[in-house]
């Protein structure tokens, strides 16, 4: 996932707009398992600043997720910015190395794209989930189990009503 500057360096602009588009399918990054269903455009551009780079970008793709209720897959689309910044000499914090005339965005792009995970997906609101006696989608099929679905608030209620 690399841009070449080196276009910049002769121009006399200090401006590169670019178009990347990726095939990633599954990337594996820190620990985080990503599945992409579609490929990675990335849209953006280049400014120089002496010696640093600043890219900007508008991610665009698709993942595929998992519903955390009923483990259905979900095709997730994503549309994500990004803003990193690049530099030949001194590192900093938060900036990232320009190698020689080639700036990776892998970090960056796969970072903004982590971010726009939700935490719990679902594969519809009001998906049912799986049937926690018997295992099978109640989204799907209604199984004959029963479930004691009374609310805690309900059974506090129930108990001083009891002891009456
Ligand atoms: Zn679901
Ligand atoms: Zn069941």
């Amino acid at each position: 996932m690399k841009i070449y500057v080196n276009r910049l360096k002769c121009g006399s602009s200090g401006h590169m707009p670019f178009r990347l588009v990726e095939n990633i399918g599954r990337i594996d990054y820190n620990r985080e398992k990503l599945h992409f269903n579609s490929p990675v455009i990335i849209i953006g551009s280049v400014e120089r600043h002496e010696d640093c780079y600043m890219v900007t970008g508008h991610i665009k793709t698709e993942i595929v997720l998992e519903c955390s209720r009923c483990l259905s897959s979900i095709r997730h689309p994503i549309h994500a910015e990004f803003k990193q910044k690049y530099s030949e000499s001194a590192q900093e914090d938060e900036t990232l190395a320009a190698n020689r005339d080639e700036l990776d965005l892998e970090r960056p792009v796969i970072e903004s794209i982590l971010l726009e995970i939700p935490i719990k997906p679902l594969c519809k609101e009001e998906c049912k989930g799986l049937c926690p006696i018997c295992g099978s989608d109640r989204n799907l099929n209604d199984c004959s189990c029963t479930h004691e679905d009374i609310d805690p608030r309900m059974m506090e209620l129930k108990k001083l009503l009891e002891k009456k």
